[in-house]
Formats: C-alpha cells, structure tokens, sequence
C-alpha cells in the first residue's frame, strides 16, 4: 500500500472510499495497451487510492485466454484497454461483470454506443484508425516505392520487407482481419492475406511490435494502429504514416471487470478512475496518441484525426461476437499462417 501525504479534498475522499473498498488487498490489473502507458496508470492510481495494484501487460488475445481459462477462479479484477471486440467476445461468454462507470455520461457517443452493445459490461476509453508506417530511410536504401494501399503490400518488390501481427494474440490483428473482411468480403479477404504472407516477414505476437521493428530499421514496413505508428515518429524515426487508400477500419478500447472479481469495489474505483479526465490524460502524458472517450480529457497533441480517414462502418456486434472470431481465426491459421513461410508467430 502507498499513501501520499499531500493528498488535495478530493483525493482524500477517493482514499477513504478505497480503504473501505480494498482493505489492504491487491487490484490485479491485466493491460493491452504500451508498456508505458501501463505503468504511468498503476503509478497514478496507486497514487492517488493507496491502493497496491498488480499490473501486467498482455496482448489482447492473450487475455481473453487468460480470462477463459480462469473463468473457475479469476485472478484478474480488471482487464484495462485492447481493443473492443475482444472484451465484446468475453461478454459474449459471460466473462465480464456490468459496471457502469461514473463517468459514463461525459464520454462520447461512440463510447456510449459500444457499452450499450456490451450488455453494460465494457466500456469504450479511447479510439483509434489501422493502417501502417514504413521506414522511409529502409525503404529508399532498398530502393523500392513507398506503399499508399492494403493492395501494394502484396506487391513482389515488399518480399519479406513487412511485419503484421498474429490476430490470435493481437487485438489489432483481429481488428485488422475484421477490416478487411469487411472491405472486401470474407473469401477475398482471405485470397489478399495468402497474398500478403508471402511478403510477411514476421507475424508478431503483439499489435505494436510492427511498426516498432520498422522504426528500428528491422523491416520495411510495420501494420499496427496509426497511433502507434505516431509515437514512433514522435520519438525520431523516419517513420511515414499511412491510412490506406481504399479505407480502414478502427478500434475502441475498452475495460472492463472480470466476472467473479476477488476485489470488485476496488476494481469499480479503476474503471471510474480510467474514464475520469485525469485517468484518461495518462494516455498524452505517458507518449500515447488515442483518442480519448471522455468528452472533457484533453487530446493528445499529436493524436491522428480520424475525421479525416477513410473508414469502414465497423461492424462491432458482429465482429464481437465468440463464433465469428473462432471461426475467422481457424480460417486464418489454416489459410494463412499454415501456408506462410516466414519466421512465424514471434
Ligand atoms: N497498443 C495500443 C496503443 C493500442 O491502441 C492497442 C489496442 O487497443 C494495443 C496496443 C493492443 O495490443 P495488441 O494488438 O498487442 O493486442
């Protein structure tokens, strides 16, 4: 437990109301966002609550398996961002307890909607567009042309140049699976993947892993969410962000409780202080670029305008939905990953 000596009015108010809630326990929080925006919430909360939390970054995928395998006896109280579809999956499977969080009038209408589709079990906290950035020093000394479309990826001259990740543990994968299902129809969807794995480099186990590599000049071209792209142009890469040309598709992220939750009081007091404007400024002030839910946070300065991209109309409840994700995930390891040659899944 940590307690802060200068705590202001309100804050005391929030640490009377956790030391009713928590009485010395832990709050195991499980986190898909970046490590470092991970961290700089457990600092700030713990800060703030005298709570001691347990925090620990997974990709998506990974929790929901995590939380599935622990549906007997969870572990985790509160499974914090990743993208939506993946806590819509869990609510599906009646993973997930409803909480409605404090805040919840203050955030914006697609927030909104996307708890109101969750059964009340999830809630949006910020938004963001796929896509993809290459290293345009990598590209050049290869001497091959920028990418602008999903569709120039397959070209012959990208051959073991890209990264993507593995939708079985990411949830910007799956999302990216999603998009272009939904862009170009499911058969089609799956012919362009075949094509793309032969340019496929590596497929990573988390989201951000891509355009990480492709910052450090390890691969050509990384697909991952545009705002992670961002960060790693704000920290000096000769990163190029691009939102393909024939459109894309978008994530919400979400928290939610896990159903059964050994702390669920302290666990309601995280997802209030996710939504609050301080919780979800932790995002900017941590070298993040979403977009957060929560009308009166401020923006991140460099978060992309996703008025400006050409987006699909995602489709969340179907794509949210258990039986779609099991089956588009056997589709793409028996179509893709089995016929893919290169260093798979790392
Ligand atoms: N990092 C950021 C910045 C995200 O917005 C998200 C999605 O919510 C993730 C990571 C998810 O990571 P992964 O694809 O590894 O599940």
């Amino acid at each position: 437990m940590k307690f802060i000596a200068s705590l202001g009015a309100g804050a005391a108010v929030w640490l009377s109301l956790s030391l009713n809630a928590a009485s010395a326990q832990d709050l195991n929080v499980l986190c898909a966002v970046q490590v470092e925006w991970c961290q700089m919430m457990e600092a700030v909360f713990e800060e703030k609550t005298g709570l001691d939390v347990s925090m620990e970054r997974r990709s998506t995928g990974e929790i929901l398996d995590r939380v599935r395998a622990e549906r007997a006896a969870p572990e985790i109280d509160v499974w914090w961002g990743g993208t939506g579809d993946t806590h819509l999956q869990a609510a599906g499977e009646d993973l997930l307890e409803p909480y409605q969080p404090k805040n919840f009038e203050d955030t914006l209408p697609w927030a909104q909607n996307f708890f109101l589709m969750s059964g009340g079990k999830a809630a949006g906290i910020y938004a963001g567009a796929l896509g993809f950035g290459y290293n345009s020093d990598f590209l050049a000394a290869h001497g091959v042309a920028a990418p602008s479309c999903w569709k120039d990826l397959t070209a012959p001259r990208y051959k073991g140049l890209v990264q993507m990740p593995n939708p079985n543990s990411s949830g910007t994968a799956y999302t990216m699976l999603a998009t272009l299902v939904q862009l170009l129809g499911e058969d089609e969807a799956f012919e362009y993947l075949a094509a793309l794995a032969i340019n496929i480099d590596r497929f990573t186990t988390s989201g951000a892993a891509p355009v990480q590599a492709a910052a450090r000049g390890e691969t050509g071209i990384g697909i991952s969410f545009i705002h992670d792209a961002v960060t790693q142009k704000l920290a000096g890469a000769p990163m190029v962000i691009v939102a393909p040309c024939e459109g894309t598709g978008y994530e919400i992220g979400a928290v939610s409780i896990v159903k059964g939750a050994r702390n669920p009081e302290a666990a309601r007091l995280f997802v209030d202080f996710a939504l609050s404007p301080e919780g979800q400024e932790t995002c900017a002030a941590s070298g993040q670029n979403q977009i957060p839910a929560n009308a009166k946070a401020s923006l991140p300065p460099a978060a992309p305008d996703i008025s400006l991209i050409r987006m699909v109309d995602y489709d969340f409840a179907t794509f949210g939905s258990p039986d779609q994700r099991r089956r588009l995930l056997d589709r793409f390891d028996k179509e893709v990953l089995q016929t893919a040659t290169p260093v798979a899944t790392q």
